[in-house]
């Protein structure tokens, strides 16, 4: 599950165009198309159409659907014209600079330590005189975050109360996009997450233990307007892929037909998570189409493991999803998601609790301790996402966050096998629980010798603490009816032939 040596044969399509017809809808203004909200250091936004609703099923629907708009933001934002530069912005000063890290796609992180949080807005005022405008603040369990953007980029300053640390975080944005704003939207659809069903017949690696290794990850979230959200998408080598598109067609509820697939969130760098990502692109890319993808994986130095493909320079295979992101999702807008911000797609938020650059000065001691942490919330339910997080941001989440990162539904942490911990999952105190592994694996979880010693004691208390959803042979889809902690579920057979 940690290498992906798979010679991929991809056929370079003459004309991979996709269409843009149903292309990020981010007009600030809510009757105003064009107004984008993808901010970008340069000057010109790209424009993008606002959801087409002008069909008569669509008027007839909207009569009896609230048109709505995503929570939590401001509906307007002014950006001065006139802006410094990145290498203008100052020290901040009440704290002691330790040294600057580069962070992947030109950013970088400004690490300091013994920081006074209470000068942050003495900070952001600084900032603002530069031309800089605040668009985010978020402060959880004595951590503050705060986000500011203009013209010469967006600086990031994110607190960690458990070491008195501060990091000022610098993007040009010259390879990634800064994603404010939602839209006005139609609702045609209900939130739901569906836990995928993955080809786990196929993709089981023997190398590391036979039927007693099953990996992969894939979730869908539909949101309001019908678009998706996917993390990761499974596995490469199976049917994983075939089994995602059919699931994205059948339950399509978009008015003009499209599958849009709102944002793919890559979580980190390994073949099981990713995989599925490669192979769904060389056979369902122009079917679909893609507005955002989220990655963080941060500079190859910051590792003590070596990445196995995912960050350029690093692998053989040149780091397949960039490839494929290049050839068959070339209007795909990147976003590098940082430690505390809100991302927010229809009225579903996407929080992120933490990035490889939560780790600093630490070295990741794996790559799946560069793992994106999520935690969604949708109609009031959250779900956290530890993807394959191992001790190392098990550790760090529980000193960032302690209890006040307790959600309604938990992914159990690297399938099951390690990471996670009894503190974390109990923080955490999830009444539902998510397991990216097969039905077997999941049964073996708690005895089975193969299985990591340390993880046997957590997924026991899961087990008897939750109610546990496998995708294994059937899918499970999670309907959020509102209010806190209220799912339904219902199941979907999951279609391993191509389309
Ligand atoms: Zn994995």
């Amino acid at each position: 599950m940690n290498s992906f040596k798979k010679v991929l044969l991809i056929i370079l399509a003459s004309s991979m165009l996709l269409s843009t017809v149903a292309c990020a809808a981010d007009s600030k203004d809510s009757d105003s198309a064009g107004s984008s909200s993808d901010l970008e250091s340069s000057s010109a936004s790209e424009t993008a159409g606002t959801e087409k609703s002008d069909d008569k099923d669509t008027e007839k629907e909207t009569k009896k659907e609230t048109e709505t708009k995503a929570p939590e933001k401001e509906t307007s934002l002014v950006i001065p014209s006139v802006c410094k530069p990145l290498t203008e912005v100052p020290k901040f000063t009440a704290a002691t600079y330790s040294a600057t890290y580069p962070s992947g796609d030109g950013i970088q992180q400004l690490y300091y330590t013994g920081a006074d949080a209470s000068k942050i807005n003495t900070y952001v005022n600084q900032l603002k005189t530069l031309g800089y405008v605040k668009t985010e603040d978020n402060s959880i369990n004595g951590n503050r975050f705060v986000t500011c953007y203009g013209k010469g980029g967006l600086v990031h300053i994110s607190y960690l109360n458990h070491n008195k640390s501060l990091s000022v975080i610098l993007n040009e944005l010259k390879n990634s996009v800064y994603k404010y704003d939602e839209p006005k939207y139609t609702r045609v659809t209900d939130q739901t997450l569906a836990v995928m069903s993955l080809d786990y017949d196929t993709h089981q690696d023997t190398v590391s233990g036979g039927n007693h290794d099953a990996s992969g990850m894939s979730y869908v979230v539909t949101l309001e307007d019908g678009r998706y959200v996917i993390f990761d998408g499974g596995y490469g080598k199976a049917a994983d892929h075939h089994i995602l598109y059919n699931y994205l067609k059948d339950n399509n509820k978009r008015k003009d037909g499209k599958i849009v697939i709102a944002a793919w969130i890559f979580t980190h760098d390994h073949s099981d998570h990713y995989g599925g990502f490669v192979d769904f692109s060389s056979t369902y890319g122009t079917q679909v189409t893609l507005q955002y993808y989220l990655m963080n994986c941060g500079n190859k130095d910051r590792y003590d493991q070596k990445p196995s493909g995912w960050l350029p320079g690093t692998s053989a295979d040149g780091g397949l999803p960039h490839y494929c992101l290049d050839v068959y999702f070339k209007t795909a807008k990147k976003i590098v998601p940082h430690t505390g911000q809100k991302i927010v797609f229809c009225n579903t938020v996407f929080e992120i609790l933490s990035t490889q650059e939560s780790h600093t000065p630490s070295k990741m001691q794996w790559v799946n301790d560069s793992s994106i942490i999520v935690r969604m919330t949708a109609n009031g339910v959250k779900t956290v996402f530890l993807a394959d997080a191992e001790a190392q941001t098990t550790k760090l989440l529980i000193n960032m966050y302690g209890t006040s990162i307790k959600s309604d539904i938990m992914q159990i942490a690297h399938h099951g096998y390690s990471g996670g911990s009894v503190d974390l999952y109990q923080k955490i105190n999830a009444k539902w629980s998510l397991w990216p592994t097969s039905q077997e694996c999941f049964n073996e979880r708690t005895s089975h010798g193969g299985n990591a010693s340390s993880a046997k004691s957590q997924n026991v208390w899961a087990k008897q603490n939750t109610t546990c959803y496998v995708g294994d042979d059937k899918i499970e889809i999670l309907k959020f009816v509102g209010g806190s902690a209220k799912i339904s579920v219902s199941e979907y057979t999951p279609n391993k032939n191509k389309v």
